[in-house]
């Protein structure tokens, strides 16, 4: 078998969101389909991924470098022993030539998005669904039918009070949902703490209410927040620092004593190993969030939790950043702590298959071959102009 095509379009998210450091206005992101000489049911199978959410669309990286290297490699140097199915890692290893180390974001979103569809490719034609390959080969075939989800949300709109806000959390609990996050970083404290303390009032304990201040503060701000909010004892206190500032992040760390959540914005297996050694960071409670489709994909993940767990971490401690139908099969292929979601935001990027439904803060995992981004009218779209582009 033989990769014919990968092809890329970037397409502008159109949202009024802001929260701590930015707005999303002017936001894109990369779809991705790889299409391939299999054919079932009269079509090519073709895996199809889209780059995350919050990193601008990576087509020209993809144009320039990446596809055509897999497009000059030989087929057989790509695909499994058996020769009847893709070899991601072989593709990831095929990209990465003549890449020098360091620097990751320049491509590990534009790698990341490809090897994720490399394997939607690999699920489809094995027949079966994403987190059931997943598990079989990361997870000593540990399926499950269904991961813990929570919703990230709480953004900064104009004209949004704290009425406003309780009633956006109303309406998550209404659909099903059980733990909440909302932005902080983006007021000053006080009005930040009157914002998370309406909130504590809708949701049924400080366990289901986690904050996230984006990576905005300063040493000062920092630490003014970890005091301000430690009696709050809440599910986690997301991105204190910038994101490579180990330093600070431990002196945070030893001033707030509930769990923090970090590791969205690191990109590198080596860079999350340095969070782990360097950053403070507790085992027992603390939170990783790598985003997957935007950290080199799959293959390296497992290397990443291979680290992660050399030093004492538990895959339930890593909840992926990325409310997606890949982040899902993700989470629940490798047995993670949970999976984030935003749904109605993020226009047809937010979300899983049209028709899910959650329960008690869980979400089903899908049964149809692949991702199933085919469960998603609006996005499944994009991706089959594209494929059929090809
Ligand atoms: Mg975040």
């Amino acid at each position: 078998m033989r990769i014919v095509a990968i092809k890329e379009t970037a397409i502008p998210l159109k949202s009024t969101l802001r929260n701590a450091v930015f707005d999303f206005s002017e936001m894109t992101t990369s779809v991705v389909a790889v299409i391939t000489d299999v054919v079932r049911d009269g079509k090519p199978v073709a895996g199809f991924a889209f780059n995350s959410t919050g990193r601008y669309a990576c087509g020209a990286q993809m144009r320039e470098r990446f596809i055509p290297r897999i497009l000059k490699a030989k087929p057989e140097s790509l695909v499994n022993a058996a020769g009847d199915n893709l070899d991601p890692e072989k593709i990831l290893a095929c990209m990465m030539q003549r890449e020098k180390p360091g620097g990751h974001t320049e491509r590990s979103v534009a790698i990341g998005t490809i090897e994720v569809a490399c394997w939607d490719v690999v699920a489809k034609i094995a027949g079966k669904p994403l987190h059931r390959v997943l598990a079989e080969r990361y997870n000593s075939g540990k399926v499950l039918d269904k991961v813990a989800c929570y919703v990230g949300g709480g953004w900064y709109e104009p004209g949004k009070g704290l009425t406003e806000l309780q009633d956006e959390i109303r309406a998550k609990l209404d659909q099903g949902y059980t733990t909440m996050k909302i932005k902080v970083g983006g007021a000053p404290i006080p009005e930040d703490i009157a914002r998370v303390e309406a909130a504590l009032k809708v949701v049924s304990s400080s366990a289901n209410l986690a904050v996230d201040a984006n990576a905005g503060f300063d040493r000062e701000r920092a630490l003014g927040y970890a005091r301000a909010l430690a009696p709050y004892e809440l599910r986690w206190f997301e991105e204190p620092t910038d994101p490579l500032d180990y330093a600070l992040l431990a002196e945070v760390a030893a001033a707030y004593d509930a769990p923090i959540g970090t590791g969205e914005n690191l990109f590198s297996t080596q860079d999350v190993q340095n969070l782990v050694r360097f950053g403070g960071l507790r085992a027992d409670r603390d939170i990783i969030q790598i985003d997957v489709p935007q950290s080199y994909g799959i293959a390296q993940f497992s290397r990443t939790l291979d680290m992660l767990k050399r030093h004492g971490w538990r895959r339930a401690s890593l909840f992926p950043h990325g409310g997606n139908q890949m982040t899902l099969h993700i989470v629940g292929g490798f047995g993670l702590g949970g999976c984030e979601a935003y749904p109605g935001v993020f226009g047809i990027f937010a979300g899983f298959a049209d028709d899910a439904r959650v329960d008690n803060g869980h979400l089903r995992l899908p049964e149809r071959p692949g991702i199933g981004f085919e469960a998603q009218n609006a996005l499944y779209a994009v991706m089959r102009g594209l494929s059929a582009a090809a």
